[in-house]
């Protein structure tokens, strides 16, 4: 995938220039590129011997500043190409998450998971809100439950709790603080009428065969465990036993983060205006081609995103930009 940024080719420019770069004629620090112009060539030619001695010395020094630079790039360094202008998204990404919540931390997580060679995907996240003011999962109340109908929604909240029971496994960085997610396993508490009574039931039984450690509690056992409930017209209950309850949504997006960065996704400070397209199929890994087709979702910013699918193929992105 082609990324392209408002800012243009000037600001891809700078990018090897790491801001105003230094006049002719003026010495550089070690500090960043630099760009040898037509213009000092001619300067150079059309002056005096003395001159064009001292013009040469200060391109030799440029060269071995490029030089410089460019061994400073080679493996076991720590420069890096994306650290040289940090508020420019990089040129090319195969994969670019749009927003940084949960799902999206999670998806470059699990990306940079499953790659086969470390490197292999260039994964990119950007996300328009620093502060996350709007973002569902900081708003969240971080509950999780096995407590549901389909045996899908079972498998996959049991497996999320197993996950974040052994968080550091997965989510640990070296060096780094442990995450504490302060999980709190104190379980969920459905209750039921006489009318839902027998769905109350049949959940249960779905949960149970999908490994779920839920039980049935008749009102008396109810008020038994918890004596501050009325149970008046409560014909029947499920409680979870174990993996649900609750914990900080906020620290499990910052870990997604963290550790996703530490295996080399790209966070970008920016919001995704668009996509524009050159073509309506790609092909895919086996050569097979692929026709794009809209994405359909039910959060409004995915429709909205989705729409911006909707034509042709993903060529190119386009955002305001801050990246890093
Ligand atoms: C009040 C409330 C309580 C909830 N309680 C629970 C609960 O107890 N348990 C549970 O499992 N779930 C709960 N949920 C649901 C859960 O929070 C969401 O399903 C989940 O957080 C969705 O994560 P997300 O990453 O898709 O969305 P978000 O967290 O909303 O993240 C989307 C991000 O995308 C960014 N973005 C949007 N458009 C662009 C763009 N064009 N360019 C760049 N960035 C963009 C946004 O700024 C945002 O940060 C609750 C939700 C709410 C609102």
């Amino acid at each position: 995938m082609i990324l392209r940024v408002h800012a243009g080719a000037r600001a891809a420019a700078r990018v090897l220039s790491r801001g105003p770069g230094p006049g002719p004629g003026q010495g550089l620090g070690r500090k960043g590129w630099t760009v040898l112009t037509v213009g000092d060539l001619c300067r150079c030619l059309c002056t005096s011997a003395v001159l064009r001695k001292d013009i040469i010395k200060d391109l030799e020094e440029r060269l071995s500043s490029i030089k410089q630079t460019a061994l400073d790039a080679l493996p076991g360094s720590s420069w890096s190409p994306l650290q040289i202008n940090p508020n420019l998204p990089p040129e090319r990404a195969d994969i670019v998450v749009v927003g940084g919540g949960i799902v999206g931390w999670s998806v470059a997580y699990w990306l940079k998971q499953k790659e086969r060679v470390r490197g292999e995907v260039r994964v990119l996240v950007v996300e328009k809100d620093p502060t996350y003011s709007q973002a569902s999962t900081v708003l969240s109340a971080g509950g999780i439950r096995q407590q549901f109908s389909l045996a899908e929604n079972i498998l996959l909240s049991l497996h999320s709790a197993d996950f974040m029971r052994n968080i550091n496994d997965h989510l640990g960085v070296l060096n780094e603080e442990p995450v504490d997610l302060q999980f709190n396993q104190s379980g969920y508490l459905f209750l039921a009428n006489e009318d839902v009574a027998h769905i109350m039931e049949e959940n249960y039984k779905t949960q149970r065969y999908a490994g779920a450690k839920v039980s049935l509690l008749s009102p008396s056992q109810v008020k038994e465990k918890f004596p501050w409930i009325n149970t008046e017209g409560v014909a029947l209950a499920s409680y979870g036993l174990e993996n649900e309850g609750w914990f900080d949504p906020w620290t499990l997006l910052s870990a997604f983060r963290r550790k996703a960065i530490s295996l080399g996704v790209i966070p970008c400070s920016g919001e995704v205006t668009g996509f524009q397209y050159n073509t309506s199929s790609l092909t895919n890994q086996d050569g097979d081609l692929v026709t794009l087709r809209r994405i359909r979702s039910v959060k409004w910013f995915a429709v909205s995103v989705a729409s911006w699918l909707a034509v042709d193929s993903l060529r190119a992105v386009s955002w305001g930009s801050h990246c890093g």
